[in-house]
């Protein structure tokens, strides 16, 4: 377990540092963009030499976020090491760090690290860390940390942080969404957050080759288990080829599983070089899938969890996943309140 610090403790790092870079997870998800865009933008705002990096392009629907404040086109070591200070927002594990070939964890955690996170168990061992599964995003914890700074906030940081925190609430739908995250909420509305650009980008901006997919998907793909509380899908290579779509864009992809009536556990699982990545996701939190993803060597949270499972071939993926979801069902861990 690290020692934690206070949104106030973070501020006050940030402000007496000059150069800070910015890094996120792998496949960066609308929290992880906003937080980290939202945190480059309020940081130059202040003055400061501040540059996120994201290895690879980012999911098409978020590029607007960078217009006017474009992260760094590449890193090197000796250009995150002429940092003081490595600002580290949304990744639960040191391994989910994205920093490109360069700059992986033995290196990384040579340098000055703040741990900003949402994942319960997260195990980035930084110097100061500032854990909090309760937050619904870690665009929350950010907002929280330029509140406590006293300074104003732009639109422009408003809105990257308002993005974050409705993708990963499912725009206030999922069961993280709690009274501090509508208040959080209010508070980058009132500094001018743009929910129309937000909502028009993550929610009304599918492309037809999306659409043509999720068809493709649901027509011929979907596998039902255990009465139909388990749906899952395999993708195989062909269904990405057929429609020129690509995972990176596919965020909210598993929610049409989840939409189904009697669902309350869904899975999507798709090759990813040697391995199979596998979502998750449930709708009832007497059994959450997170433990189970962790079990598995996996992570996440309790209602949305992922794994990256080497195995011979997707139907061991499938039989692994229907044993566990099975076991799950069967004896529903109850959670913690
Ligand atoms: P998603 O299914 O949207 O990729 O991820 C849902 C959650 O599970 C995220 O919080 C993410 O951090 C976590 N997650 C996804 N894939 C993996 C994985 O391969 N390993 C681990 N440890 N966590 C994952
Ligand atoms: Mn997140």
């Amino acid at each position: 377990m690290h020692e934690l610090c206070t949104p106030g403790d973070a501020a006050a790092k940030l402000a007496a540092a000059e150069r800070i870079l910015i890094l996120t997870h792998v496949k960066p998800d609308g929290d992880a963009v906003g937080s980290a865009l939202g945190m480059q933008k309020f940081l130059r705002d202040t003055g400061k030499q501040a540059d996120a990096f994201f290895p690879a392009p980012l999911p098409q629907r978020y590029l607007w976020m960078a217009e006017g404040n474009a992260p760094l086109p590449s890193l090197s070591r000796e250009q995150a090491a002429a940092c003081d200070l490595v600002l580290v927002l949304d990744c639960a594990s040191p391994l989910r760090i994205a920093g490109g070939d360069d700059l992986d964890w033995e290196f990384l955690q040579t340098l000055p690290l703040l741990n900003v996170d949402h994942h319960g168990g997260n195990t980035v061992e930084a110097g100061s860390n500032l854990v909090d599964s309760k937050a619904a995003a870690a665009s929350l914890l950010a907002a929280e940390i330029a509140f406590a700074s006293g300074r104003e906030l732009s639109r422009g940081a408003a809105t990257a942080w308002l993005l974050g925190l409705i993708t990963d609430t499912g725009g206030f739908r999922f069961t993280n969404t709690d009274g501090r995250a509508l208040r959080i909420a209010a508070r980058l509305l009132d500094c001018g957050a743009e929910l129309e650009k937000i909502n028009n980008a993550v929610f009304f901006s599918k492309p037809r080759n999306q659409q043509e997919f999720e068809a493709d998907l649901l027509q011929n793909h979907l596998k039902f288990a255990f009465d139909g509380k388990f749906v899952y899908a395999w993708l195989p290579e062909e269904l990405f080829a057929a429609y020129h779509f690509d995972m990176r864009d596919g965020e909210g992809v598993i929610d049409l599983l989840r939409e189904l009536e009697g669902a309350v556990i869904v899975a999507l699982f798709y090759r990813r070089g040697d391995a199979f990545k596998v979502s998750l996701r449930s709708k009832d939190s007497r059994y959450p899938v997170g433990p189970m993803a962790r079990a598995l060597g996996g992570g996440g949270h309790d209602m949305a969890a992922g794994i990256t499972l080497v195995l011979p071939d997707s139907g061991a993926v499938e039989t692994l996943l229907c044993q566990e979801v099975g076991k799950l069902l069967d004896t529903g861990t109850p959670k913690d309140i």
